[in-house]
């Protein structure tokens, strides 16, 4: 016991886990939330918090910080920098990478370099081998390895019988399945959903039905073998009455919603600029309804970044030939609160829960919180609006299309294990 404290006062104490809403102080010591300043206190520091929330470290599902392999968009090291200064005290990596992380000795690496690393990098592995979708790969040895869940993201799982078999081994070991929902032929060749920009541009439309058919095809799996099944970056109208129907039927369907599918339209696409390039792509307006009122109804629970940093060259141009994906991590403050609090009137609570609560159920992890005696990981973030800038992006790489964009509240400083890192 060192004795160090930190007293963080008079914010407002947003914790989902304890149903707490209050103006009130939170107070850490040797790494760990506590009740009171313990009576051995050698020394106190004090932060005033006064017009800040005050709500437990974020916890992002759906990330890639491309290493191996990609090292030139993001790293760990800068992913993880990245998602410190953006609220974040835990983050689900995704398995595409080169080499995929099918192979048990990947996950260990990532999690040995997470104690050096401002947040814990919780790596997600592949559903099948070489995530080329023919193979189960060893699910058992990956998750003994310490994966946190099963996706072959930035593709799904598309032959039927796989995915059964993922399934049926997911459940068994009792691991939920993440799936990038999109049916690869009806995708085709689409990277924009029909939208002034793809006709003035003349660009291959990605049609909603390619995740509507997923998603089905998906809960047909669940009601089969019982699996927990989580729906990444859900897009589209069809695809959330599907869900909600399956929520309804008592499956164990979750989904999650990504703060630009949330803030952003199709029809906002301001020119063929690969900045707008995301996949699936950005819904209609009516699909932006939608999503916003999926979440206020409890039938999305989650938000999550789909964070995808690329270097420079892999989005020079327009939206041909050029990757899919976006940043997220930096904007997932400013424009989830925004479209989902200040647009759509959802309580502040319900709010953190979506990065919070709802995420770690998802994934098995006991709920964040700032009870006593829990781990002090916290965000504080300043409400009130502000405008998105280059100078305000953290990763390596710069792929966004929120520059200029008005975001509500951002991180001012991120907590783990009681120790202190400064968005700015
Ligand atoms: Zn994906």
């Amino acid at each position: 016991m060192s004795g160090d404290v930190l007293i963080i006062e008079g914010g407002r104490v947003l914790d989902p886990a304890g149903g707490r809403d209050e103006k009130g102080d939170v107070i850490v010591a040797d790494g760990l939330i506590v009740a009171d300043v313990p009576a051995q206190a050698r020394t106190i520091r004090r932060y005033d918090a006064d017009g800040l929330w005050v709500v437990p470290g974020l916890l992002d599902l759906h990330v890639h910080f491309r290493e191996p392999g990609g090292e030139a968009s993001e790293t760990l090291a800068s992913g993880a920098a990245t998602a410190a200064r953006s609220g974040f005290t835990r983050v689900v990596t995704m398995p595409n990478t080169r080499p995929p992380m099918d192979d048990p000795a990947l996950i260990r690496q990532h999690l040995a370099a997470s104690a050096h690393l401002p947040v814990d990098i919780l790596p997600s592995a592949c559903c099948t081998s070489r995530r080329a979708g023919g193979e189960i790969a060893d699910l058992a040895a990956l998750k003994a390895a310490g994966a946190s869940a099963f996706t072959d993201d930035g593709s799904m799982v598309a032959d039927d019988a796989v995915m059964l078999q993922v399934m049926q081994t997911a459940a068994a070991l009792d691991m939920v399945v993440m799936e990038h929902a999109v049916v690869p032929e009806l995708a085709g060749a689409g990277v924009v959903r029909d939208s002034p920009v793809a006709r003035s541009a003349g660009l291959p439309v990605f049609p909603p039905e390619a995740e509507v058919e997923a998603v089905a095809r998906d809960i047909r799996l669940v009601r089969q073998t019982g699996c927990r099944l989580h729906i990444q970056h859900l897009s589209c109208a069809g695809a959330i009455d599907l869900i909600r129907a399956a929520r309804r039927e008592g499956l164990p369907v979750s989904a999650e919603v990504t703060p630009h599918h949330l803030m952003l339209a199709a029809e906002d696409i301001p020119a063929d600029d690969a900045n707008w390039k995301m996949n699936p792509p950005l819904g209609t307006r009516a699909d932006v309804a939608a999503l916003r009122v999926a979440v206020a109804e409890g039938v999305i629970t989650c938000c999550a970044t789909d964070h995808a940093p690329h270097a420079a060259p892999l989005k020079a141009g327009g939206f041909r030939g050029t990757m899919f994906g976006v940043l997220g991590l930096e904007t997932a403050i400013g424009a989830s609160l925004r479209a989902l609090v200040v647009e759509t009137g959802i309580s502040p609570l319900v709010w953190v829960a979506t990065w919070t609560t709802a995420p770690a159920a998802i994934i098995g992890l006991t709920p964040p919180s700032l009870r006593p005696g829990t781990r002090a990981d916290i965000c504080l973030i300043r409400p009130g609006t502000w405008t998105f800038g280059a100078e305000d992006i953290f990763s390596k790489s710069r792929n966004t299309p929120f520059i200029g964009q008005r975001l509500e509240g951002r991180c001012v400083a991120t907590l783990r294990a009681g120790r202190f890192y400064a968005s700015r």
